[in-house]
């Protein structure tokens, strides 16, 4: 049942702003000030510890893909074409609307496109077991919440039978030693409403160790929108670059510090792919992606 409630609670799509105005130098600056103090803060020693080493990542292909939530719905996705090669790192980034939560939830297939064709690992989606697909796939929902219980239950929720030898390098994996050294009964310590409150960027860590845990062959990762100090900033970067070394990782992005680290970014606008490139490339070639990287992707 919490599983069922969990993703009706990603079903209903989060309520975004669209982006104000023309690009503004100030907000430019302040981006670049945020970017300088984030890359001058001491890195973690590399920790290869392999959270999910072992699994084969799937690439992703959309091909034409044309998409609408009901027939007397307009099109959501008119012709939506991209690549997503096996491991590394790819963002999705666009403005508010422009389509990024329904390429998830064309990919969990709790929806079916109605044209065009998209595969996962080579396979067309239509092909995969259901079940064998959602098993393949993760999914860390943006700003998730914690559930009532304990770290422990919270991070064995969807994979109660991980070694403690897994957990502990789901936690390593994920910089969230520090928090466990820190509460006072460790694992055991009872989180969210009742317990210890963590923070925005603890909360996504935990659902990233969540996820990882049940050893994805595709991470889709819907980043957390709500503000994180430098240091967490920082790890969640860390975390989402590493695990991207392990396994496909696509991440609807709403910071620059993630998409400065993606190895390809794909501009979305409008239902459509406006661009597909690196920040350094987008920065030079595409007018909507130079605005939104002056707002600092916090658009939605
Ligand atoms: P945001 O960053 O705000 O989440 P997004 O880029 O993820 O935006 P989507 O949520 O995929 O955009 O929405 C694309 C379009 O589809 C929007 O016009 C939205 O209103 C519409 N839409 C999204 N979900 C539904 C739904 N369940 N039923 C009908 N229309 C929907």
């Amino acid at each position: 049942l919490i599983a069922f409630l969990l993703y009706l609670f990603y079903l209903v799509p989060p309520i975004g702003q669209l982006v104000q105005g023309g690009v503004q130098l100030q907000q430019g600056l302040a981006a670049m000030k945020r970017i300088n103090e984030i890359e001058s803060l001491p890195a973690e020693p590399a920790t290869p510890v392999g959270a999910v080493a072992g699994v084969e990542p799937v690439g992703v292909t959309f091909e034409d893909v044309v998409f609408r939530y009901g027939d007397d719905r307009p099109i959501v996705h008119a012709g939506v074409s991209f690549e997503v090669p096996p491991g590394g790192l790819t963002a999705l980034v666009g403005p508010s609307g422009a389509g990024k939560s329904t390429v998830f939830g064309l990919l969990e297939r709790f929806y079916d496109h109605q044209g065009g064709t998209i595969t996962i690992g080579g396979r067309d989606i239509r092909d995969w077991p259901l079940g064998e697909l959602r098993a393949a796939l993760g999914y860390v929902e943006q700003d998730a919440p914690v559930l009532a219980g304990t770290l422990r239950e919270n991070l064995l929720f969807a994979a109660q039978d991980a070694t403690e030898d897994e957990l502990r390098r789901a936690i390593v994996r994920t910089r969230l030693d520090d928090l466990v050294e820190r509460l006072p009964e460790g694992l055991e310590t009872a989180v969210g409403h009742r317990g210890v409150l963590l923070s925005g960027g603890e909360r996504q860590r935990v659902a990233i160790a969540r996820a990882l845990l049940r050893r994805p062959r595709l991470l889709l990762l819907d980043e957390a929108t709500s503000q994180l100090d430098a240091v967490n900033e920082l790890r969640l970067r860390e975390v989402i670059a590493e695990v991207a070394e392990e396994t496909t990782v696509l991440v609807i992005a709403h910071r620059l510090s993630t998409v400065t680290n993606a190895d390809r970014i794909v501009v979305m606008e409008a239902g459509g792919v406006r661009a597909v490139g690196t920040h350094g490339s987008l920065v030079g070639d595409d007018d909507l992606y130079r605005e939104l990287a002056a707002t600092q992707f916090l658009v939605s």
